[in-house]
């Protein structure tokens, strides 16, 4: 008998298994007690640094809902970095594993820090279940809400299992698939083919998907508060949703955070089992990248205000367990600087900020997108709303030198407004401080509300194992459960993974080059032959469809393809 019958029928008889734990290092600290509780909600502010925090309640003039449940930090690093990004701290809030930066719930693979343990060779970029896939094969019901494309890497890391977060149609596909009960947020053309304003290379329609499995698919803030059960998408934008400073004038029919937190708590808190839902400030992450304080401490406000609707619900409700938490600090923000001194008040900062009437994200929106026929006209608006004096012969130098640039393909429009604004902002003796345009590798703070509530210091993987103690669930058990290597049970003669479409792309050297967008396994090894479109929970079998309880995952760069359990067992059948 092979090894791969062998484990085949291990598989269909075994009760259980070698943990996936016992090849994979886990963060050192113990697990705290258990207690589990029926309803989890986890908020994320994205790229928030504890300064931001200070800033935020010194621009409110009020007390914070997040200062009232501040319980401890959470020390952020990736598998192979000090500074982690958001795929990788993502991945340890949804699934307790540490990774590598980029990759979406799959296991780390070297080279990682020399800290670490390097993982075995079988067990480095395996697909590894979530909370929210734990949630939702418990009975309970699940929720995503975020203001950026729900493709990116926050609720990405919830959804999907993908080696790259860029590979924002497949993350699309799973999570369409992985059957998210309700999800508002920004993201629609990674749902809809080319033809229909999308940008699906693979052309397929998912809007059609969901609406075939019986969700209700809206996309602005009067039809959200029509909403009263079900299941439903609500996406508010094609891309990104806009900067909460923005939203009043440049997209007013979109809902805000709190309204889609208010709304999916609703929706979700009638199963009688629970729900587990993931909210997040996409955007402070963003203002921070920009250097663009507007940006960032309004969107840090507007996701307060989300977490006090959360907040409220958890004490009315005392089976709710509640984070809020940050995945790692963007843009090493200071309140002061090297030329502020000790003599700031709250109204020079406050200022600072009130006086800047749109964020740079929202000035791009308004521009010729070729930074070539921006006019001194166009600038000097620009820089008026951001509260900027200057004089119309800067300007013109401005805008001469964006003429006069080299022109670069990796910089994009935004980026280069953001460095010239910066420029002009940064001779105007402003008194924040920024020491990157990436991310920063200090700890961030962690607030808990709710029944086995941690505090203290929390190591960034403790965040998702603690989530899933909460809810009962054994991610070690489910990942067994849900990825199964196709490789260990198929022999390579009944397991063929194939391309099924192609899309034209210029490589390099402008060749054109076709490029598979679409794959399906076809497995011959039971009565029929087997067919099992990735990324999708569709079994083919001797002319049936059967959906299954999880995705079919494919990794690319290690050639493997995983699929559930009960995928296994049908088609051995
Ligand atoms: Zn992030």
């Amino acid at each position: 008998m092979t090894f791969k019958k062998r484990t085949a029928i291990f598989l269909l008889l075994a009760t259980s298994m070698m943990p996936l734990s016992a090849f994979l290092p886990l963060s050192s600290r113990p697990d705290p007690a258990d207690s589990t509780v029926k309803n989890l909600i986890v908020l994320v502010a994205d790229g928030m640094s504890l300064s931001q925090c200070t800033m935020a309640r010194w621009y409110t003039g009020a007390p914070l809902a997040l200062d009232e449940i501040r319980s401890g930090s959470v020390w952020t690093y990736s598998a192979d970095s000090m500074v982690t990004d958001s795929a990788a701290s993502a991945t340890a809030f949804a699934t307790g594993r540490r990774t590598c930066n980029g990759m979406l719930s799959i296991t780390a693979t070297p080279p990682i820090l020399s800290t670490l343990s390097v993982p075995e060779p079988d067990f480095r970029m395996r697909p590894v279940a979530t909370v929210l896939e734990g949630a939702r094969l418990t009975g309970k019901s699940t929720g995503i809400v975020i203001t950026c494309p729900f493709t990116h890497a926050t609720p990405g890391a919830y959804v999907a299992h993908a080696e790259s977060r860029h590979l924002q149609h497949d993350i699309a596909e799973q999570a369409v698939h992985g059957g998210v009960d309700v999800l508002l947020g920004g993201g629609l053309s990674a749902l809809l083919p080319r033809d229909a304003a999308g940008s699906r290379e693979d052309d397929e329609n998912l809007v059609q998907v969901l609406r075939d499995r019986g969700f209700q698919i809206i996309q602005n803030a009067t039809e959200l508060s029509r909403i009263k059960h079900g299941r439903v998408w609500g996406l508010f934008s094609a891309e990104a949703m806009a900067a909460d400073l923005d939203r009043p004038v440049l997209a007013p029919e979109q809902p805000t955070l709190a309204q889609m937190t208010a709304k999916a708590i609703d929706l979700l808190s009638r199963n009688d089992r629970g729900f587990f839902l993931m909210v997040e400030g996409s955007q402070i992450d963003w203002g921070n990248h920009a250097h663009d304080p507007a940006h960032a401490i309004v969107d840090l406000v507007a996701f307060d205000h989300a977490v006090r609707v959360a907040l409220d619900f958890a004490k009315r409700d005392g089976q709710t367990l509640l984070l809020a938490i940050s995945d790692h600090e963007t843009g090493g923000f200071s309140i002061g600087n090297m030329q502020s001194g000790y003599s700031l008040s709250p109204e020079t900062l406050n200022e600072q900020i009130k006086k800047m009437k749109t964020t740079l994200q929202g000035m791009i929106q308004r521009l010729a997108p070729e930074p070539e026929n921006w006019t001194a006209k166009d600038l000097m608006t620009v820089l008026e709303e951001r509260g900027i004096d200057v004089t119309e012969p800067v300007v013109r130098l401005m805008r001469d030198r964006i003429r006069a640039r080299k022109p670069n393909p990796n910089q994009s429009a935004g980026r280069l407004l953001l460095e010239v604004v910066n420029d002009v902002v940064g001779s105007q003796d402003g008194s924040f401080g920024w020491t990157t345009y990436g991310h920063a590798g200090g700890d961030t703070p962690l607030h808990a509300f709710g029944p086995g509530r941690p505090t203290g210091m929390l190591d960034m993987p403790d965040v998702g194992r603690l989530c899933a103690r909460a809810l009962g669930i054994d991610l070690d058990a489910l990942s067994e459960r849900l990825f199964v290597d196709a490789s260990s049970v198929f022999s390579d003669g009944e397991l063929d993974v194939v391309p099924t479409r192609f899309v034209e792309r210029r490589d390099k050297n402008g060749a054109v080059q076709n490029h598979p967008v679409d794959w399906t396994i076809r497995i011959n090894a039971g009565r029929h032959v087997a067919e099992l479109p990735v990324n999708q929970n569709i079994l083919r079998l001797g002319g049936r469809e059967i959906l299954l309880e999880g995705v079919v995952v494919h990794i690319p760069k290690t050639k493997k393809v995983y699929l559930p359990v009960q995928a296994v067992r049908l088609i051995k059948q």
